[in-house]
């Protein structure tokens, strides 16, 4: 008999998403005058700014033509995206270079692939709540996972436990789905505590480009010492609305080494295994987001998030509820009012505003009694739908 990974066998249920389908669905069925507006998902609504477009469709024409036909892409990323990719952090004063730099499709992709690079032994620090794919990631190649809660007490950024320590520590920001931002320090603490210990952060910034705070890094790289202990995982899809084109990018210093093995060079090898690399019209796509022209226009896209982000914060600050996120992030993550779970809150407003965010409870146990609602939606249907959260929660709706 072939025996399959039977750590399969260990996964829960992903039923986040599937449950609010479900319960969205039949309320529809039974309420089907209602419009919803939906919160919940963390999928972008914009259409890509006009320089991608612009250039895939160069992009689609050079493969028209004999002279500028592209086949096969190189496995690690095209040159022409990768050092764009490194003068992007080379503009902010963090040293990287092209080679270091790593195309991607997608930062999902990136993050089960690159646990190749450890031994099955290795144990997995996920801080929570998470992003769900960090445990399961973990759980298909049977590793042990450390978990780390963290709460309100601590703004859901919680600083490392000396008596918890792992070889693989998983850290987002800003995070999905709390929406909390580490500042400079607390990531400086998070990278000596890993040298320490010889562990490697996995430090995923799909959400770097909704930092406004100057304070706040956007790479672990602009930490000192990080290039010896972390790997840096992003992505286009938030950033750039690439969610449905799918490129992303992962920075591996050539610094970082463990027990004589270099990761860059490890990685080198396992992409030019494991895949034959980006598609060229994609690559094209988005190397025009890290051009004058698609910076400013991907900052416009975000701007109207965080408009978006804004009007949902303003209406808790009236009714006085506790929240974090927003205002680097996407993400507003509030505690449910009068002690409510999660799913009972969700129900809530369902039922009486139709409104649809995320339980926290999905994120992990510790986000229980809490709600995530994303900025990714229209500017209308968020404006309606903070309106109504104000109505509901100041007892106007009963
Ligand atoms: N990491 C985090 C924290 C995310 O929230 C997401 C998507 O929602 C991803 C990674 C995956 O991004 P991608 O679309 O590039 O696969």
């Amino acid at each position: 008999m072939t025996m399959p990974n039977m750590n399969y066998a260990d996964l829960k249920d992903s039923y986040l998403f599937f449950r609010i389908a479900q319960k969205t669905k039949k309320y529809l069925e039974d309420n089907p005058d209602k419009k919803l507006l939906r919160l919940g998902i963390g999928d972008v609504s914009l259409p890509l700014c006009d320089a991608v477009i612009k250039a895939l469709h160069e992009a689609v024409d050079d493969q028209a033509t004999k002279e500028r036909f592209h086949g096969y892409m190189p496995e690690c990323g095209a040159p022409f995206l990768r050092e764009i990719i490194a003068d992007y952090y080379n503009k902010r004063g963090v040293k990287i270079a092209a080679d270091e730099v790593f195309v991607s499709s997608g930062a999902s992709d990136e993050l089960g692939d690159i646990l190749d690079l450890f031994d099955r032994s290795a144990t997995a620090l996920v801080i929570e709540p998470a992003y769900p794919a960090y445990v399961d990631a973990n759980v298909m190649a049977g590793r042990k996972i450390l978990h780390l809660s963290s709460g309100e007490h601590n703004g859901f950024l919680p600083r490392p436990d000396k008596s918890v320590k792992a070889d693989i520590i998983y850290i987002c920001s800003p995070n999905n789905p709390t929406g909390a931002v580490y500042n400079r320090a607390q990531l400086s603490e998070w990278v000596d505590f890993a040298s320490d210990n010889g562990s490697v952060i996995l430090f995923d910034a799909a959400y770097e480009a909704f930092i406004e705070e100057d304070d706040i890094p956007h790479s672990i790289f602009e930490v000192e010492g990080a290039e010896k202990c972390a790997i840096e995982i992003c992505s286009l899809s938030k950033t750039a609305g690439f969610t449905g084109t799918r490129l992303g990018y992962t920075v591996i210093p050539k610094m970082l080494e463990r027990n004589n093995m270099n990761f860059n060079s490890m990685w080198v090898r396992n992409r030019t295994t494991k895949t034959n690399g980006v598609s060229y019209i994609i690559q094209k796509g988005g190397a025009a987001v890290f051009t004058p022209e698609g910076q400013s226009q991907i900052k416009r896209n975000i701007a109207l998030y965080k408009e978006n982000a804004k009007c949902i914060m303003n209406a808790l600050d009236r009714i006085g509820i506790w929240y974090t996120g927003g205002k680097n992030a996407p993400y507003v993550w509030m505690k449910c009012p009068d002690g409510m779970g999660s799913w009972e809150f969700f129900d809530l407003l369902l039922n009486k505003i139709q409104v649809v965010g995320t339980p926290g409870e999905g994120f992990g146990s510790c986000g229980e009694g809490y709600f995530r609602f994303s900025s990714f939606g229209s500017p209308e249907d968020t404006k309606e739908a903070a309106e109504r959260l104000q109505k509901l929660l100041s007892g106007k709706i009963k």
